[in-house]
């Protein structure tokens, strides 16, 4: 058995509004054991609305339909489902009353058009909808081998969906009689290859529970699916692999679940009662920018400074324009002059620093791979570190900021 979902919507097909839906719907039918095999986006158009309802529901047991079933005249959705399922549209007295009631409620007249929102295909039966005025529809469809098909409708509205999903849908459907759980583990240091590569057999097809990589922003992300009986069944799986890959990646894996670089760095500096400021060029406060991101950053990042300018390395950092003369604003030496600088003026245990940023000419060939230099300044003394800007530009200053946190943190874990 699986499912499927059409998302409808003009805003959606033309791209000024993300399907949102279709993702959380699909995570929740996961958690329920269907397994989601297409989504589909239509425009308000009845008849291709009408085409898509066939399709899914010839080769689907579930079609969960969202949006389109407003009052205005783009609003489909009704109209739709009575041509797919060749039937008329009547009146439904308590859907009407429960429109009726929500326009007195707001002390606004309702408009004529609005006894649509009351009307459903024969044979259907409406979904309850107590935050919004526009109930959803719920049907079976019978195919031509006799087997049946559900189609629940649900409004657009995020909200008013995801409560009539859980209220009134997910307990119309029958479970795949399996439990789906999830984790995530983030990593960082290596490409997407080179972790497949040391993975190995975790991440081979056909495994259960199955891992996924997938990266972003230079960071990676493994992501373990385990299905079985019951939920309990799920979590030993997902920590016997979970195990398998700290035992394989090490260090390289800073966090779970939504975490990022700086949530590991912040608790990090809490656990050892360290302080840092940061001093940046290239990356225009980015660094700053994501630290203060995290809750309670209060009690470790003191604050950073954003150097672009000679001027601004020498007032604020106090870093000599000779040295600058001598070996350019993108060098090793700069970088520690400006990360030592920073570390003495806030005074804080540790300080990163990153240097001024490469000429990009993405679309040279064979232009040397421009580099930016990232440094760090602590107790022991300062090291640097080259970032090589290759691969895609538009990432590049979040790469970089994350190599600066991960510098702090093998520093942190290794110290
Ligand atoms: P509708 O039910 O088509 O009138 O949609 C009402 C509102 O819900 C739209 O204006 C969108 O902002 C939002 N919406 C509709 N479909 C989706 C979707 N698939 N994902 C996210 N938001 C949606
Ligand atoms: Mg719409």
């Amino acid at each position: 058995m699986h499912a499927e979902i059409i998302s409808v919507g003009t805003e959606l097909t033309t791209g000024a509004k993300l399907d949102t839906n279709s993702q959380w719907l699909s995570l929740e039918l996961a958690d329920i054991g269907i397994p989601v095999l297409a989504h589909v986006t239509i425009a308000d158009d009845l008849d291709a609305m009408v085409a898509a309802l066939h399709t899914s529901a010839n080769r689907s047991e579930i079609v969960l339909v969202t949006g389109g079933l407003g009052p205005t005249l783009d609003d489909l959705t009704r109209e739709a489902l009575s041509k797919f399922a060749n039937v008329e549209l009547v009146l439904h007295e308590p859907s009407f009353e429960h429109v009726k009631s929500i326009f007195a409620k707001r002390h606004r007249p309702m408009p004529e058009r609005n006894v649509l929102q009351a009307m459903f295909p024969l044979g259907s039966e409406p979904l309850p909808n107590p935050r919004g005025t526009a109930p959803g529809i719920w049907m079976k469809h019978t195919r031509k081998d006799g087997s049946e098909t559900s189609v629940a409708a649900m409004p657009g509205v995020p909200s008013e969906m995801k409560q009539m999903f859980r209220q009134q849908v997910m307990p119309r459907l029958d479970g795949g009689g399996q439990v789906i759980r999830r984790a995530r583990i983030n990593l960082f240091g290596v490409g997407e290859s080179q972790a497949e590569e040391i993975l190995g057999d975790l991440t081979a097809r056909g495994r259960d529970p199955d891992v996924g990589i997938t990266v972003h922003e230079a960071t990676i992300t493994l992501r373990i699916t385990a299905a079985a009986a019951t939920a309990d069944d799920c979590h030993r799986k997902i920590e016997k692999t979970r195990q398998a890959i700290l035992n394989r990646m090490g260090t390289l894996v800073f966090g779970v679940e939504d975490e990022e670089l700086e949530h590991a760095l912040v608790r990090l500096l809490q656990l050892r009662r360290a302080t840092l400021s940061t001093a940046e060029s290239g990356t225009g406060g980015l660094l700053a920018h994501r630290l203060t991101g995290v809750n309670g950053f209060e009690s470790c990042y003191m604050g950073g400074v954003v150097v672009p300018t000679n001027t601004a390395k020498r007032e604020l950092v106090s870093v000599d324009p000779m040295l600058i003369r001598q070996y350019g604003p993108i060098s090793q030496e700069v970088a520690l002059a400006i990360a030592k600088g920073c570390r003495q003026r806030f005074g804080t245990n540790f300080s990163l620093a990153v240097s001024e940023w490469p000429a990009f000419d993405p679309d040279d060939p064979l232009a040397p791979v421009p580099a930016s230099f990232v440094a760090l300044a602590g107790p022991k003394g300062a090291k640097v570190e080259q970032v090589q800007h290759f691969g895609d530009p538009d990432i590049a200053k979040s790469r970089t900021a994350k190599v600066a946190m991960n510098m702090l943190r093998l520093h942190l874990i290794e110290g």
